[in-house]
């Protein structure tokens, strides 16, 4: 027998299930899911309790599991039997699994209540990018903050609060315009202007990224049908949109409705495309190319691909993350690595842009160095449009 109160209950989620489905269909993911299963059975111990809730998700029941410490064990343990890929049909594919964990306070604890406990800690932990997390007062705060968020965001939209900002990217020998990136910000009412750090993985998380990021493009589209042919502007895709055939249609509509070079469009993806789902997303960048836009790998050097990446990447235009850039020449280390990422693009006849250019000097050395586009808040930060043509379109 155990002593009442000495149980934990768990959630355990295998991540992007959508995305899995989308990439092996449907025979290949039974496989897949069969793994996730026999994996958390092996986690299990003997008197441990699992039931299937759904296709992604598994609620376990921890006896003798009821103090934080023995959580974060048992977490360490499912996350080692996670870490190893798993072989399908001769592909190693990683499976990534998030846990919620609620302490089940006596035997009479409502059970469902308890479920739902999990899920808010298992969503926390998402949200913080943690493994998993324990069920506390954290988790009910973050919640509703968050519910509030995703509903003011989904009105935003309609209520005309996001706008859209300019910043300049200049050609590094000339310093003449070549284009600007363009970057979003949300009058939220009754607030300061929210930056996107604050929205966008929140937007992400809730889907609400797709309507915001269709408008963008619009919109960014239209702006250009009113600039000078010679000038781009490049707007951020998050990479799961990518995966959405929709986008096809949004970048080949807005540009024909606005009479633009599709060459113009820069859309800004980040390396971490090549994680997860690579194939299809390879194929999805080809597509997108075959209509003319630019693509453009943002945040270049902080994720994790091989060299390999570069023979296959259907791109234009490799963007060197600023925590590169920005500290170069005080680091001889992140100077050696915008050196060699400048040398080994050219190689393969892509354009390089600095990002987060903050003085003359680190310019100047880009420039040397055979950097081709420099962005940063050494020439300017993002301007509101009305700003920016007044100060580079004449
Ligand atoms: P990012 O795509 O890497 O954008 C560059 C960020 O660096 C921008 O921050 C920009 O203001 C900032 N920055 C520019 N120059 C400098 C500099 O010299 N030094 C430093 N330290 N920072 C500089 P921002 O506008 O706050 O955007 C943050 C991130 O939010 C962006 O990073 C991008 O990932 C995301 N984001 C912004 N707009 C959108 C959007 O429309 N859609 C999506 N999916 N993501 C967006
Ligand atoms: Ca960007
Ligand atoms: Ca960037």
């Amino acid at each position: 027998m155990h002593a009442p109160g000495n149980r934990t209950l768990g959630l355990v989620e295998l991540s992007d299930i959508n995305g899995l489905l989308d990439t092996y269909g449907p025979e290949s993911f039974k496989l897949l899911h069969e793994a996730f299963i026999d994996r958390l059975k092996s986690w299990a111990r003997s008197n441990d309790k699992l039931r299937r809730l759904g296709n992604d998700r598994l609620c376990i029941i921890l006896q003798n599991v009821h103090s934080r410490a023995q959580i974060e064990l048992a977490a360490a343990k499912l996350f080692r039997i996670f870490e190893e890929p798993y072989c399908l049909l001769g592909t190693p594919v990683m499976m990534e699994v998030t846990a919620g964990f609620v302490i089940l306070k006596d035997k009479t604890t409502d059970i469902k209540l308890a479920l739902r406990q999990a899920g808010k800690a298992l969503r926390q932990a998402r949200k913080s990018s943690e493994l998993f997390d324990v069920y506390g007062p954290q988790c009910e705060e973050n919640y509703i903050d968050e519910r509030d968020l995703v509903r003011k965001l989904e009105a935003a939209i309609e209520l005309g609060e996001l706008e859209l900002y300019y910043q300049p990217k200049l050609h590094a020998g000339y310093r003449s315009l070549v284009g600007a990136e363009v970057l979003m910000r949300w009058h939220r009412e009754g607030q300061q202007v929210v930056t996107p750090d604050r929205f966008i993985p929140v937007a992400e998380r809730h889907h609400v990224i797709k309507p915001m990021t269709w408008w963008a493009i619009k919109s960014t589209v239209s702006r250009l049908a009113h600039w000078p042919e010679e000038l781009s502007l490049a707007v951020n895709v998050t990479p799961t949109l990518l995966l959405d055939d929709e986008i096809l249609s949004v970048v080949k509509d807005s540009l024909e409705i606005h009479g633009v070079k599709a060459s113009r469009l820069i859309l800004e993806v980040t390396e971490s495309i090549m994680v997860d789902n690579q194939d299809i997303m390879l194929g999805k960048l080809a597509c997108l190319r075959s209509l003319g836009v630019k693509i453009a790998i943002d945040d270049f050097g902080t994720g994790f691909s091989s060299l390999t990446y570069f023979r296959d990447l259907p791109a234009d235009e490799i963007k060197i993350d600023k925590g590169f850039v920005t500290p170069m020449l005080h680091s001889k280390k992140d100077h050696a690595i915008v050196k060699a990422v400048i040398d080994l693009a050219h190689n393969f006849s892509l354009r390089v842009v600095a990002e987060g250019v903050e003085d003359e000097q680190t310019a100047s050395r880009l420039a040397e160095m055979g950097c081709d586009v420099l962005q940063g808040y050494a020439f300017d930060r993002p301007l509101p449009l009305e700003e920016f043509e007044k100060c580079y379109i004449s």
